[in-house]
C-alpha cells in the first residue's frame, strides 16, 4: 500500500474573475434523491425554476421533491410581504404533502437582494411543525455559492440538528448513490469498524449522532463548511484522497482503518480483491486513454482527484487542473499525489482560461455546459463535469465507469472522424 507522501512542487496559480459555474440550487438534483423524505423549496424566482426543471429534466417524478415559491415582482418592488405568502406556501405544501419530514428552505439570489431572512422563516416554521416536520435553511444562490457548495450549505445546516454522541464512530461525509454506500459499508464493516454511519442518511430521523469519538471521513471534496461545524461538534476530520480509482479507494479506506487502530496487513487483506477486480477493469479504458491530453476547467471541485486519478491510474496528461476553490488542508493528500510540476489553477479568469485551452488542443476538456458547447464546436472534445454528480463515480466497482466517463466521448468523436 502507498503511504501519501509530502506535498511536492505543484504550480499552484491562483486567478480572479467571473466564474463560469452553476449556482448551488443545482445539487438539490442529487440531494433530494438522497434524502427520501425531505422537500427542497427554492425561493426563487422563475430563473430558478427553470434551472432546476431544465438540470433534473432527465427525471419524472409522480411526486417531485422540489419546487420554487416564486418571488414576484411585486415582492421585489416590497408591495407584499414576502414571509406571510412564503408561511402560506409551506402550510399548503404540507398539507398536500404528509409524507415530508424535512423541509428545506433554499435561498436563491432574489431572495437575498430583497434580504429575506430565511433562518427566521425556518425557525419559525419548524416551532409551528414540529415535531412531525423540521425545517432548515440553507443558501444556493449565484452569489453566494458554486456549483457543489450548494451541497455544502445543506449538509451544514444538519449540523447543529445532529444528535451528540461521543463514542467511537466513523461518518463517512457527502452524498454517495445508495449502492456506493452499501459497498463502502461493507468494507468498514470488513474492517472491523463497528459504528459506521453516512451524512446525508437517506430518512430525516437517520441522520447520524456526532462527538468527540467520531471521525469524519470525507468522499467529497467539497466540504469544507459541513466539515469545520462538524469539528465545532467534537468530530475530528481524518485526512486521506477522495474514493475514485482502484488507487485512491484503497487510501481512502486505508486512511480511515489507521484512524481506528487497524494494522495495514488487515486493509490489504480486506482491499485486495475489490482493488484486484478495479484494476483489472480499467486495463482495456487505460488502453485507450494513455498519453491522452485533459485539460479541466474549474467547475465541481472534484478536479483534483479526477485528474490524479486519470493520470496515475489511466496514463492520461492534465494539461491544467482548474478548480474553483482549493482548500490546501482537505486536499493535502490529493496534492500530494499529482505528478511533479502539476500545473494548477485556483479560481478562474474565463477567458484567459479559454485562450490556455484553445492552445493546448486537448484531447478532452472536463467543463461546465455552459463552456461544452462552444468549445465542441470549435472541435474540442468535452466532458460534463456535472456528470461526476450525477453518477456513481466512488468505490472499486466503480472505477472502470468513472473511466468510461472519459473513454466515450473521445470513442465517439473518433468515429465521428471517421
Ligand atoms: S439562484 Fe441565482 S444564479 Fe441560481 S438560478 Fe436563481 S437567479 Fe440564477
Amino acid at each position: 500500500m502507498n503511504a501519501i507522501a509530502p506535498a511536492r512542487q505543484t504550480d499552484i496559480v491562483r486567478e480572479n474573475g467571473q466564474r463560469s459555474v452553476f449556482c448551488g440550487l443545482t445539487g438539490i438534483v442529487w440531494l433530494h434523491r438522497r434524502i427520501q423524505d425531505a422537500f427542497f423549496l427554492v425561493v426563487g424566482s422563475r430563473t430558478c425554476a427553470h434551472l432546476l426543471q431544465s438540470a433534473a429534466g432527465v427525471m419524472i417524478f409522480a411526486e417531485p421533491r422540489f419546487a420554487t415559491a416564486i418571488i414576484e415582482e411585486r415582492d421585489l418592488a416590497g408591495r407584499a410581504d414576502p414571509e406571510d405568502e412564503l408561511d402560506r406556501v409551506v402550510e399548503r405544501l404540507l398539507e398536500r404533502r404528509p409524507d415530508i419530514r424535512l423541509l428545506f428552505l433554499v435561498g436563491s439570489c432574489p431572495s437575498e437582494v430583497i434580504k429575506l431572512d430565511l433562518s427566521r422563516a425556518s425557525a419559525r416554521l419548524s416551532r409551528r411543525f414540529a415535531p412531525a416536520v423540521r425545517v432548515l435553511d440553507y443558501s444556493g444562490s449565484g452569489i453566494e455559492t458554486t456549483f457543489t457548495e450548494g451541497e455544502d450549505r445543506c449538509l451544514e445546516a444538519l449540523v447543529p440538528t445532529l444528535p451528540q454522541d461521543d463514542a467511537p464512530a466513523l461518518l463517512v461525509v457527502g452524498v454517495l448513490a445508495d449502492v456506493v454506500e452499501a459497498q463502502f459499508r461493507r468494507l468498514f464493516e470488513a474492517l472491523g469498524i463497528e459504528r459506521v454511519r453516512f451524512l446525508p442518511a437517506s430518512r430525516a430521523h437517520e441522520m447520524p449522532a456526532i462527538g468527540a469519538g467520531t471521525r469524519i471521513l470525507c468522499a467529497q471534496p467539497f466540504l469544507h463548511n459541513t466539515v469545520q461545524a462538524l469539528q465545532r461538534r467534537g468530530g475530528v476530520p481524518v485526512a486521506a484522497p477522495f474514493p475514485l480509482g482502484a488507487e485512491g479507494t484503497t487510501l481512502w479506506v486505508a486512511a480511515a482503518a489507521a484512524a481506528f487502530g487497524i494494522p495495514p496487513e488487515r486493509v490489504r487483506a480486506v482491499c485486495e480483491a475489490g482493488e484486484a477486480r478495479a484494476r483489472t477493469a480499467l486495463a482495456a479504458h487505460r488502453s485507450a486513454l494513455q498519453g491522452k491530453t485533459v485539460f479541466l476547467f474549474p467547475d465541481s471541485q472534484l478536479e483534483l482527484p479526477l485528474a490524479r486519478f486519470l493520470q496515475r491510474e489511466l496514463g492520461m496528461v492534465a494539461v491544467e487542473i482548474g478548480t474553483p476553490f482549493l482548500h490546501r488542508g482537505a486536499l493535502a493528500a490529493e496534492l500530494a499525489l499529482l505528478p511533479p510540476g502539476s500545473s494548477v489553477v485556483e479560481g478562474q479568469h474565463v477567458d484567459r482560461q479559454l485562450d490556455r485551452c484553445r492552445a493546448a488542443r486537448p484531447d478532452i476538456t472536463v467543463c461546465g455546459l455552459g463552456l461544452a458547447n462552444p468549445l465542441e464546436a470549435e472541435g474540442l472534445t468535452t466532458k460534463w463535469s456535472i456528470e461526476l454528480l450525477f453518477s456513481p463515480i466512488q468505490g472499486y466497482e466503480q472505477a472502470a465507469d468513472l473511466a468510461a466517463l472519459f473513454t466515450r466521448p473521445l470513442d465517439r468523436r473518433t468515429r465521428l472522424a471517421v
